[in-house]
Parts: structure tokens; sequence; C-alpha cells
């Protein structure tokens, strides 16, 4: 079983040191604790979920005290579809014995960093989010004054109490930790690197260090607000109110409060909140929210409408068709949620890395106060330089930044109607070698003419209406197609029991007889061999049990951006095109041929699509399937990357993919590879930077040539530079 709790937590290493904490506990599976989507995500098994969940919830408050974990409302699940979280019923608030004055927050005196400690109203006062700021320039003219105006006694009461005005709830904080064994905190640091400087007669350097680290942990703390709200919002798609339909009288409602049957009402301008059929009304539809594409679709009565498109022009009455939970725009925002649990390989060495750099860095400081000084005596000198290293021992940058551009990579994606289900699929998608693809609906349009009936009867008339009848049950193109080709309204009473086997064909009682519709294939299956088809194009074969009644051919179109998309492919260094396909070999070799393909493999079995996707995969190499999500949903799992194409109104896609393409533009794949390189780029820029200039502060520290000053300026501001670079993955070309 698997839940996820809304976080609230101040520092991104501790929720680090959070995760690796919980990860220890007996009986989790996986635990995720998402500083950027503010989430915890606890897989344990179904049994003794409560006592994992119970001691997981408990553990968290011994470790981070500062941090609380909420009972979040799932967008999927059957609650409401606000964005709001409620308290959790163990309130896991802080302990610091200060008093309580939000309404489930803490005032453990470090307000700037309380993002959802929340009045009433929902929203901080203005004092709240700018206490520290105040406190920052009440401490500003008492250190002029102390370090200007007055000289002895005076000027150091005055720059002491300048510093506790600043410090106080980092000096907090660190003692208390203290007390918890946890000595490379960085609030501890602090308080000895500030307390030290005052201590060797320096109490300006100690004051402004302190001063300048807190303000640049709010600015870095509000920079991460904003781009986190700006990302989430790229993805909001959410319905906020449904316009309920009972007797002629109009009500707002929640969507999720609405029923399957229930008829609610679209006016112009307002987004589709669930998913259903048009009763009355025409209208088109903007899919933007979903596909990235501004294609208004028109609908008139009886086409079916999809959650998160916004109606453009005309009022429609909708019949909904599926609870809100179930909807297209719930499965999609929960996927979109869950984007966090895939990390990317370098997130988790980031994480690895930074439990190791402060302790590192720490010892640093200590090798470097004391070997040193063993030699020329000058204690306090190399004590000094030493000092400086602990301002530079929080790995803070690299923490934040790397899954920041993760999250913004995936916003970006999801923008353009690419759906990456995690930051490991991004990297993975970013270093593929070879796509493979399913033929039907993903390089060709799905959508098959007819362009022969042979009936042995010559009634062929009557053989488009037994196939069209025969197909009438199935989602597959080809179905799709006949019963399209038909045109005629079809009487659902005249089929019974029917059946698909896929790459073959379907059974299904018409009139009381069974009729057999599919390819040469089902034909030996029935013992019935039909001459073979001279013509181009599939070949559906329509039989009764014993007798052969005829055939029709169809034929597809390759989608008009089918061959660019494999142009940018190849020039993206993706050399392998490969095609399955349950369809005949000539129909194969033509499209093949026309997309310049590097290989196809025809008249394959689904089961012989996932042992050719195998044999791939043996070869090395990142693999990619590309599918619609009908008949592949085995080799969409099989493939190192499954990309389902066309996903909209297509659940079985969107749960066996790891990246789904709202529409079927091939266009997405090559720009969903771009925007994969592009936040892997970013990413490694941030930790060669952020790294980069760590090291050489330390270096400057140590001879002597950068102050501490200098040393807490470069830490925030590499921070939030990187803050910045990760939201260039946000932006698209
Ligand atoms: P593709 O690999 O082109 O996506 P499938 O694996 O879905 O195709 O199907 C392979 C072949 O099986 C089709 O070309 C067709 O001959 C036959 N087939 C599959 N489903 C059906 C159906 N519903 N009706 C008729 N023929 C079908
Ligand atoms: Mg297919």
């Amino acid at each position: 079983m698997k839940k996820s709790w809304a976080l609230d937590i101040d520092c991104p290493n501790c929720a680090a040191k959070l995760e690796d904490a919980l990860s220890r506990l007996p009986g989790v599976e996986t635990i995720n604790v998402d500083y950027v989507r503010k989430t915890v995500t606890l897989t344990a098994p179904d049994a003794d979920f409560d006592q994992v969940a119970e001691a997981m919830l408990r553990k968290a408050v011994q470790v981070e005290p500062d941090a609380r974990i909420f009972e979040a409302e799932s967008t999927s699940a059957h609650g409401a579809a606000s964005a709001g979280h409620k308290p959790h019923n163990h309130e896991h608030g802080c302990d610091c014995g200060h008093g309580h004055h939000h309404e489930h927050g803490c005032d453990c005196g470090n307000e700037h960093n309380h993002h959802h400690g929340h009045t009433e109203d929902g929203k901080d006062s203005w004092l709240q989010t700018h206490a520290l700021l105040l406190r920052a320039g009440v401490t500003a003219a008492l250190l002029l004054i102390g370090a200007l105006l007055l000289d002895g006694v005076p000027a150091t009461a005055v720059l002491v109490l300048g510093y506790l005005l600043i410090s106080y709830d980092v000096l907090l904080k660190a003692g208390r930790n203290i007390g918890r064994g946890q000595i490379f905190d960085e609030n501890f640091l602090m308080t000895v690197a500030s307390i030290g400087a005052m201590l060797m007669g320096d109490c300006a350097e100690g004051i402004a260090v302190m001063l300048l680290y807190q303000v640049g942990e709010w600015f870095q703390d509000k920079a991460v607000d904003k781009s986190r709200a700006s990302i989430a919002g790229l993805m909001d798609i959410r319905p906020d109110y449904a316009n309920l339909l009972t007797d002629g009288t109009v009500t707002q409602v929640s969507p999720a409060q609405v029923r399957v049957g229930d008829s609610i009402l679209i006016k112009p301008g307002e987004k589709v909140p669930l998913d259903g059929l048009v009763l009355t009304g025409v209208s088109s539809l903007n899919t933007v929210a979903l596909t990235g594409e501004a294609l208004p679709r028109d609908v008139s009565e009886g086409d079916s409408v999809i959650s998160g498109c916004v109606n453009l022009s005309g009022t429609l009455t909708v019949r909904v068709t599926s609870a809100y939970g179930e909807s297209t725009v719930a499965k999609i925002l929960d996927l979109v949620e869950n984007s966090g649990a895939a990390k990317a390989q370098t997130e988790r060495f980031i994480t690895r890395f930074s439990r190791v750099y402060t302790p590192l860095v720490c010892l640093g400081a200590a090798l470097l106060a004391v070997v040193p000084s063993l030699f020329d005596g000058q204690w306090l000198e190399w004590t000094r330089r030493a000092l400086t290293f602990l301002v530079i021992s929080c790995p803070c940058a690299l923490v934040i930044s790397v899954p920041l551009t993760f999250f913004s990579g995936i916003g970006a994606a999801s923008r353009k109607g690419i759906l990456v289900k995690g930051a490991s699929y991004l990297e993975t998608l970013a270093h593929l070698d070879t796509m493979v693809f399913d033929k039907t609906g993903t390089l060709t349009q799905g959508s098959f003419t007819v362009t022969s009936i042979q009936a042995a009867d010559g009634d062929q008339d009557r053989l488009l209406e037994l196939a069209a009848l025969a197909e009438s049950y199935s989602d597959h193109p080809i179905s799709k197609s006949l019963q399209a080709a038909y045109g005629k309204p079809l009487d659902i009473s005249r089929v019974g029991q029917a059946e698909e086997t896929a790459g073959r064909g379907v059974k299904a009682m018409v009139d009381g007889e069974a009729i057999y519709a599919g390819n040469d294939r089902l034909m030996a299956d029935l013992g019935l061999a039909p001459a073979p088809c001279q013509e181009p194009g599939t070949v559906v074969h329509i039989a009764r049990k014993d007798r052969y009644l005829g055939h029709i051919v169809i034929s597809d179109v390759i989608k008009p951006n089918a061959a660019a998309a494999m142009g940018d492919l190849k020039a993206a260094g993706i050399h392998r095109l490969v095609m399955l396909t349950g369809d005949r070999q000539p129909v194969a070799e033509h499209i093949a041929a026309k997309l310049a393909l590097t290989e196809f493999h025809a008249e394959l079995l689904p089961e012989d699509k996932v042992s050719r996707m195998e044999a791939l995969l043996h070869e090395g190499g990142k693999t990619a399937f590309c599918g619609d999500g009908i008949n592949d949903a085995p080799v969409l799992r099989r493939a190192d990357l499954g990309i389902a194409m066309g996903a909209l109104g297509s659940d079985a896609a969107i749960e066996a993919a790891d990246v789904v393409l709202m529409d079927d533009d091939p266009l997405k794949l090559p720009l969903a590879i771009r925007i994969a390189r592009r936040t892997l780029r970013i990413a490694r820029q941030n930790i060669v930077f952020a790294l980069g200039i760590k090291l050489l502060v330390l270096l400057l520290g140590a001879l002597g040539i950068a102050n501490m000053w200098l040393a807490v300026v470069a830490d925030v501001g590499v921070a939030m530079l990187a803050i910045l670079n990760a939201m260039r993955a946000m932006r698209i070309r």
C-alpha cells in the first residue's frame, strides 16, 4: 500500500536527512521525502501499513521537530477537489515550548521559514512574512551604531543585543539539535562560526555573517516558493467547480460531488470539470492545457468531452460518464503529483553526496585549525580561517537546485502535453539510443479507409455491415474504422457476446451466429485458407464458423509529422529506429521505406513484440518503446522507457507508460528528448557551479584570502543563482 502526506519542512538538507532516517525504519518498503513537491510518500506491506505509518510519523517528529506532516487531500481519490491540506490527527507540531499562535503552525522564532503557517484566512500576515527582514533591519542599525558610534562596554552591549536579535532562532535550534546528537547541523555550524568570530574580537564580523545568512535563507526560501508555485501552476489543470443541473436548477458544487449519470452545465470560458457526453449544445473545446496544442475541437450532441479542456464558445449540457476520481484530469494530476517518486540518478547522487559533504568540510576545518598551527604556532589565525569553512558546510544549493531543476523540466514537458512520470525517466529520455515503434496509431493515423471489398456471395454492403457489427465492441483502430466506413447507425441489439484476440481479430455473435473478422492467422485458426490477397493494404477477412465470407482491404495513412519526427530523432542521435507491427509484411515494408526506418518486423503477435523488444534490450543501449497502449501495454512495460501516445481517453496507456504524450503528434518525441537533455544539462551546470564555487571559497579561505563574509555571500549567492538556473528548465522554445 502506498500513501502520501503533505509535508512542511524548512530546509532541503533536513528533508534529505529525514528521508535517510525514515528509510531505515522496519517495515518501510520505500519512502520518498520530496522537498520540492512538499510530500512524503510511504509504501509498506498492506497488512501492517497503519503501524508502519504511525511509526514513520513518530520518527519524523523525532528527527526533524520542525517538520510537520499533514494528511493530504488526494486529487484522484474520493476527497474534495480543493488543493488544501487538513491537519493530520496527530498534530505533529513543534515541541519547542513556545506559544503557538498559528492555526496549525508553530512559532519557534523562525516564522520566515513557515510556508504553511497560515492564519485563519489562509494567508500569512505581512508582519509574519516580513518579521525576519524587520529583525535584520534593526540588527543592521545596531551593528552600525555599535561599530561606528560607540566604544567600550556600551558598544559591546549594543552589538551583543544585535547578535541575539538576528540569531536567537538559529541558536535555539542549534541547542536543541545538539541535544539530539546532531552536530553536523547547519544551525550549529553557523553558531560556532559566528560566536567564534566574536570571541576572537571581531564582533562586527560575527553579526554580519549571521545577518547575511538569515537574509540569504529568507530570500532563498521565497525563491523556492515562487518557483514551486510557478511550476505547479504550469501543471494545474484542476477544475474548481461543476455546475450541477438538477430539475432545471443549477448549483455550483465541487467536481468530486458529481455522480456518474448526473447532468452538468458548462458555460463558455469554463473548464470541463468531468468526462462526459454532450446532451445538448454545440461548442468547440480547447485542449491546450492537456496537449500543449491550441487546436480547437468541435463537439456537438453525442460527442464525448474530456475534463481539463476549456469550453470556448457555446453552452453545453453534459451527462457525466465517470466520477471525478476516475476522470482524465484526476488521473493526469495523480501522475504529475507522484512524479517525485522516481528520482533521477543525479538526485540520488546529490542526496548521498550531501550526507558526506558536511562532515568532510567540518573535518577539513578541524585539520586546518590544528595542523598548520602545530608548525607555526599561529593558532588564532588558523582557527579564524577554519571557521570560514564551517560557513560553507551546508550543501543547500545542490540539495535544492537539482530536484528543482527536474521538477521544472517535468513542468515544462507537461505544458507541452508530455507527462513524465518521474525525473529518472527524464534521464532515460535524454540518453536514448534506440526508439521502437508500434505502427497503427503511432506512426500511422490509425484511421483506415476501405479500398476494396470482396464478398464471396457478391453482396459487398452486407459484408461490410457484418464486419462493422462484429467489430462493434472493439476499440481497435481497425474496428473503429470499419464502423465509420459502414456509415449507418449500427443496431447493436443484433450483436451478442463478443471477444477480441490481440494480433488476430474479433469474434462476435451477430444475429445469433458466430462471425469472425481478422487476419490470416485468425482464418488459419478456423482451418480456413483464403487465397492470398494481392492488393496492398491491411486485410480483414470475414468468416462464419465454417465458411469464408470474403475480405475487406483497408489502408491507413502515415501521420503527416511522422517523417519529420523520424528525421529529428536521427538528428538527435537516435540512430536506430525500429517498427514492430502485427500487420502484413508489404504494408510494413512500405511504411518503413517511407519513413526511412532502420529496421522493421512484421506479422508479430503481441507476445512476439515483447520478445523482439527483449532481444533489442539485450543488444544494449537505452531503448524506448512508443505505442498507443492498444495491444502493446506489455511492450510498453518491458522497454527501458515506455512512451504512450494519444493518451487522451486511453487509460491503459496512461497506466503502462513512463512517459505519456497527451496527443498523438510524433513530433512530441524529439521535443521530449530536447526538454530532457536541456533539463539534465541545467542540473549538471548547477552541480558543477555550486561545487566549483564552494571549492574555490574553501581554498581561498584556507589561504586566508576569503573571510567569513565572502563565504556567506558565496554560499547564499550560489544557492540563489542555482535556483534561478533551475527555473530555466521551465522555459522551452
Ligand atoms: P499493430 O502492430 O499495427 O499496432 P496490432 O498488433 O494491434 O497491430 O494488430 C495486428 C494485426 O492483427 C492487425 O494488422 C490486424 O490484421 C489484426 N487485428 C488486430 N485487431 C483486430 C481487430 N479488432 N479487427 C480486425 N483485425 C485485427
Ligand atoms: Mg497497435
